[in-house]
């Protein structure tokens, strides 16, 4: 059995075929998911998904990409659907500094509210981190994050940065790009990293591990990732599956 952590079955590139899509991760052994929404559209669509799927949970918050958008009564919004008993987590909110739709201190706000919120509703982060490593720690550190803990999801980061997170009481989640034949640095990590702290996810439709690498990516790939992660630690798949699912469900508070 296995846990993706994080992904977008409510993106416009699964609009035809979710149903498919997710059948086929249950076929593969995904037992459980975590369809992240990151603002107004995709929240909406995630909590449709989860009205109709008993395994399927979600996460709410708002992607530091379209910060410049985030609200008061957007952020009240999301506080109001922690609520929900399937709403698991807080985010992907975080930093992204690749994009410049949203200013870096405008992203920065953003985040900083997130976490207040997640420590103040004592619910779990998903931290996205694109070309921000040193900001996110600083702002974790300061905001106090370890409070609320969470994910480093996707994580990109080095094994240093990698035992600050863990210090503070985050999981880290590798996605596809550990597959990948000349990525180093995730595979470095990967073995670093306790089990025990350990979580996979695909970020489906994006970041396809190997061989389907530039392809759209689905849940059930998340297999792929889980069987690197054993390549890598030298243990048995079942082990890294059972252990990574089991993380999974004690961070989201799952039985
Ligand atoms: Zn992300
Ligand atoms: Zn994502």
């Amino acid at each position: 059995m296995l846990f993706d952590t994080h992904v977008h079955l409510n993106a416009d590139q699964f609009e035809d075929d979710a149903e498919e899509v997710i059948k086929r991760a249950r076929e593969k052994g995904v037992e459980h998911m975590v369809v992240v929404g990151f603002d107004e559209k995709t929240i909406n669509k995630a909590l449709k998904l989860i009205e109709a799927y008993d395994f399927l949970y979600a996460a709410v918050g708002w992607h530091p990409v379209d910060a410049v958008d985030l609200t008061d009564d957007y952020l009240a919004w999301i506080e109001e659907l922690s609520d929900h008993p399937k709403v698991v987590a807080i985010g992907e909110t975080g930093l992204d500094y690749y994009w410049d739709k949203s200013p870096k201190d405008v992203q920065q706000e953003a985040f900083r509210k997130q976490i207040r919120l997640a420590k103040k509703l004592k619910m779990p982060l998903i931290i996205h981190d694109r070309e921000a490593h040193e900001d996110i720690v600083d702002i974790l550190k300061e905001e106090n994050a370890e409070e609320a803990g969470g994910i480093m999801h996707c994580f990109q980061g080095d094994v240093k940065m990698a035992k600050q997170c863990l210090e503070m009481n985050f999981y880290i989640s590798f996605g596809g790009p550990v597959t990948f034949k000349n990525a180093k640095l995730p595979k470095e990590v990967a073995k670093e990293v306790p089990l025990n702290r350990l979580l996979v996810e695909t970020d489906a439709p994006f970041l396809a591990p190997h061989p389907y690498r530039g392809k759209r990516n689905e849940p059930s790939y998340v297999k792929l990732v889980a069987e690197k992660i054993a390549e890598l630690k030298e243990v048995e798949f079942e082990e890294v599956a059972n252990q990574t699912t089991e993380n999974a469900k004690k961070l989201f508070g799952i039985s």
